[in-house]
């Protein structure tokens, strides 16, 4: 890419670079956008198991009246079921597919598994329980621990139908109660649902020919398999030294396993279609006198802080001082270059934006050069989209594996794998032979709601939700949608975007628990959305944030409904414009008004 002297900071020419992105989006839209995948259970894949537990787990079914059913034991079910016990509503039950508390973090025990957010800010309820993470990037075991650790503390284990799938949720008009029915045959009648389902909850394969043809052995990462491969989260795989071993995937979770299986398998084959940005992860031991400089409220302090500047709002300190948080810093320093930066119009602010985005990606795109030395697996590393397209990834390790003999770059230049065999995967027309497939493909994030979760919702006067949300998720606050009374979504679509979920999270366990106690003062039995106020509530998220503008310019994903942005019902449908901030100051100013407005009751 060439530089043009009228560029500042030496970047290269923003028209060539816009063009260069463009071309690299375009050979990766595909017709079928979120289509092309198939989730683990509907596969009817070997995949679709939970490694964790014993097999052969029973119980008799349970009939129960109970005032709140929470679905889900992540930390959204977690924390609203804290919050509610805070509100003084003991009266609930929370229903969740894994063996234990944790969600994402039960889940995903892949080697290397580690938290990208700061752990100080993303681990909830670390002053309530007097805990302080061991480094600034907690690993996944401790998450999970610490999940373990709030079940303990609020006593959650006892209220827990765990290894229980919700099979189907009805509401009962007559009755003014849901109906919730379980894989083991439970029947709850509840007063109101909270669906606690999070995000990344239905693991997902591609839809390429041949997925269950493979005759050597394979699994999804969040169901990784160490009798397998030998080791542990830390690693360790030596079963696999003898192994080649192949990985479909580059995002996230594939960056942080592929230095083990480099390490430790003996041959790796990881197959790119579009490889992540790879930041420094500059990760440390929390300092031994860290919790001693810390205030009361220091927790919710930071997280204040963080997202204020993942919003690009001001702060006068940067507590987290991370590779998020430098994004909104270059911005600020390039306004403050400005002699007058509040008369910059929507355009140069936007050019701003652009110019600072490419700084950073042209920092990460060298990264790339200096570590891997093979220069064509290193050109074939450089991401080309703005810094947000895909979700960032941070890792010390995660390059320098590449200059390992046994590890293989297949990069298929957008296109993804053409087949798999029953001996490997077929890329770029070469069958690789494998004795191990690794699909590191993610979660269903961008399908409708119903299909994720995997059962429907019947609301009043029988309508389906899966019908209601065919063509568009709508929603009063993200809370509320208008036919199902008292159930209420904590997914996070139509709210406030944040890297930070758990904040999100916290903030509408707050909001619902409030409410719920709100509805038990008043005496009353149901609540809501009126029709004026979903409308008006879409009306504002359809005319769109920063975030949704960007997306249509992004290289596919599912930050963007695999290039179909607004054609599908996933759970980036859409952001509150005033970012996070906004959405969080929105309904805690609706909360303190206290009359319920846009909501129906009886
Ligand atoms: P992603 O959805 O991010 O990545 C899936 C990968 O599979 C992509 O690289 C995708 O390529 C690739 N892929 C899909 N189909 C094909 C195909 N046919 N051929 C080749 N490659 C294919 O899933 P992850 O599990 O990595 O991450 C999911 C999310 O989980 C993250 O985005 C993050 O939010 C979260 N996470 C969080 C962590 C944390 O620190 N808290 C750690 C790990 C994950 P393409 O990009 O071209 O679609």
């Amino acid at each position: 890419m060439s530089s043009s002297p009228n560029e500042t900071n030496d970047l290269p020419d923003l028209e060539a670079i816009r063009e260069k992105y463009r071309v690299e989006r375009d050979k990766r839209l595909r017709s079928d956008g979120s289509s092309q995948f198939h989730d683990l259970a509907r596969e009817g894949s070997h995949n679709d198991i939970d490694p964790y537990v014993e097999p052969g787990f029973t119980r008799e079914p349970i009939e129960q009246e109970t005032e709140v059913v929470v679905i889900g034991g992540g930390f959204g079910g977690m924390l609203m079921s804290v919050r509610l016990r805070d509100q003084g509503i003991e009266d609930f039950r929370i229903i969740e597919a894994g063996g234990d508390f944790g969600g994402t973090w039960y889940w995903n025990r892949y080697p290397g598994v580690q938290c990208d957010v700061e752990s100080y800010i993303y681990m909830p309820l670390l002053e309530e329980l007097g805990a302080i993470p061991t480094e600034k990037y907690a690993h996944g075991p401790e998450i999970f621990a610490h999940a373990q650790k709030i079940g303990r503390h609020f006593d959650l284990y006892d209220r827990a139908l765990f290894q229980t799938q919700v099979r189907a949720l009805r509401w009962d008009e007559d009755e003014q109660r849901w109906f919730v029915t379980t894989s083991r045959d439970d029947v709850l009648r509840a007063r109101f649902i909270c669906m606690a389902t999070g995000p990344y909850s239905t693991p997902k394969l591609p839809g390429i020919p041949g997925a269950a043809d493979f005759a050597g052995h394979t699994f999804h990462t969040s169901r990784w398999d160490y009798d397998y491969t030998g080791g542990d989260t830390t690693g360790g795989l030596t079963k696999l030294a003898d192994k080649r071993v192949g990985v479909i995937g580059t995002g996230a979770t594939a960056i942080q396993a592929v230095p083990h299986l480099g390490r430790d398998a003996g041959e790796v084959f990881v197959f790119q279609r579009t490889p992540s940005t790879v930041d420094v992860r500059d990760n440390a031991p929390t300092e031994p006198g860290f919790a001693d400089t810390l205030d009361p409220g220091w927790q919710r302090k930071r997280m204040d802080n963080f997202n204020a500047l993942m919003d690009g709002l001001a702060q006068e300190e940067d507590l987290i001082g991370d590779r998020w948080t430098e994004l909104t810093l270059g911005l600020y320093e390039e306004l403050e270059r400005h002699p007058n930066p509040a008369e910059l119009s929507a355009a140069e602010m936007g050019l701003i934006a652009e110019r600072v985005d490419l700084k950073k990606m042209e920092r990460i795109r060298g990264r790339v050069e200096e570590v891997v030395e093979d220069p064509v697996t290193a050109a074939a590393l450089k991401p080309w989209y703005r810094y947000l397209c895909k979700r960032p990834c941070f890792h010390d390790e995660y390059l320098p594996t590449f200059n390992r003999p046994n590890v293989h770059l297949i990069d298929t230049d957008g296109r993804g794998v053409d087949r798999v065999t029953a001996k490997g995967v077929v890329a770029n027309g070469q069958e690789y032979e494998l004795d191990c497939l690794i699909f590191a493909t993610g979660f269903d994030v961008t399908t409708n709601y119903t299909r994720r979760v995997g059962y429907d919702i019947e609301g009043r006067d029988g309508l389906k939700l899966s019908e209601k949300w065919r063509d568009r998720t709508s929603t009063f606050q993200s809370f509320h949608t208008r036919g199902f009374p008292n159930c209420f979504f904590m997914m996070g679509f139509q709210a406030g975007l944040t890297p930070n979920i758990p904040h999100t999270i916290e903030e509408q366990s707050q909001h619902l628990s409030w409410l719920i106690r709100q509805m038990k003062e008043r005496g009353l039995t149901a609540v809501e959305t009126s029709e004026a106020a979903e409308a008006d509530w879409c009306a504002m998220i359809d005319a769109g944030s920063g975030f949704s503008q960007l997306q249509q310019s992004c290289t596919p994903g599912y930050f963007n409904d695999e290039g179909k942005v607004g054609e599908t019902a996933g759970w980036l449908a859409g952001f509150h414009p005033e970012g996070s901030e906004g959405f969080f100051t929105c309904i805690r100013e609706w909360r303190a008004k206290g009359d319920l407005e846009g909501l129906e009751t009886s």
